[in-house]
């Protein structure tokens, strides 16, 4: 079943530049060695490895190291946004505006999800009736993303949050009459290590689920809504996801899959299943 449909490529925009960043997110965020970084790490100082020109000194190593957490990690292009914006006044050159950068990079992020998910419904076949509506939102967003660390500062995300989600759950329930057979197995929210092998699980709301390391090897996951489901070390390896909704790059990026995994046409196989 085709849900989605892929015109001018509306996602390039999310793609990660890291050569046109200041290595915000090595710096700006709290991270911890359990989460498969270097070491335990408090928010707003570099981590040991980013050099004088804001790459990884590790970069090659990251896969023999098992730094699982800065192999998935994914901005959504808010990096190179946020450098964008600052220009030559960066956080490390103008310390005393490092913190508020580090403040509008994490605002930035959040932003770039959710034009990420409104891009998305733009795509979905069975949604068109609100392509209008996730056009002038996206509109909105772009504007935003382009105005000033001041404005981005002052948006209000959770009130956005909560708009958007008006929109998402909208296409998702659209998405979920086209599916046949949709089964509702997913009314609890913890599916940590569950063995799904080979079921077909088209069509079932996995929206805010925890499914670390759960087994959807060679699972059917057509329509299936993955809206900030945790996939780290989930096992998607022989599954179709070529029509799953709602994925982004990051959560595609900590799961474990290989060459025989189908991913929507919108997200990049990460390198590791290779
Ligand atoms: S913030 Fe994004 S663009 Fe910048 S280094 Fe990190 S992943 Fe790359
Ligand atoms: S190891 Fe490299 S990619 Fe990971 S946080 Fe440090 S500098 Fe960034």
């Amino acid at each position: 079943m085709k849900l989605h449909q892929y015109g001018s490529n509306i996602f390039n925009e999310f793609r990660i530049k890291c050569n046109e960043c200041s290595g915000l997110c090595c710096v700006a965020l709290y991270f911890s060695k359990y989460d498969g970084f270097p070491a335990d790490k408090v928010a707003g100082t570099p981590c040991r490895y980013l050099d004088n020109h804001f790459s990884c000194s590790i970069h090659n190593e990251l896969h023999s190291k098992n730094m699982k957490g800065c192999l998935a990690y994914d901005c959504c292009g808010a990096g190179q946004i946020v450098t964008r914006l600052y220009g030559e006044k960066n956080w490390k050159s103008n310390p005393c505006t490092a913190q508020e950068e580090f403040d509008v990079f994490v605002k930035t992020f959040y932003l770039q999800q959710i034009s990420w998910y409104v891009s998305e419904v733009l795509t979905l076949l069975p949604a068109k009736v609100l392509w209008k509506e996730a056009d002038i939102y996206l509109h909105e967003l772009h504007l935003l993303l382009k105005s000033s660390p001041q404005k981005i500062l002052d948006i209000d995300i959770e009130l956005l949050r909560t708009n958007i989600n008006i929109l998402l759950n909208k296409a998702w329930t659209m998405v979920k009459k086209q599916i046949a057979n949709s089964e509702n197995i997913t009314k609890k929210n913890d599916f940590m290590g569950h063995n799904f092998r080979k079921a077909q699980l088209n069509g079932c709301n996995f929206s805010s689920t925890l499914l670390i390391a759960a087994n959807l090897e060679g699972c059917g996951l057509t329509g299936c809504n993955f809206l900030g489901a945790d996939m780290r070390d989930a096992n998607i390896k022989n599954a179709n996801l070529s029509e799953s909704i709602f994925l982004t790059q990051g959560q595609i990026n900590a799961a474990i899959g290989n060459l025989n995994t189908r991913i929507p046409k919108h997200l990049i196989r990460p390198t590791a299943w290779r």
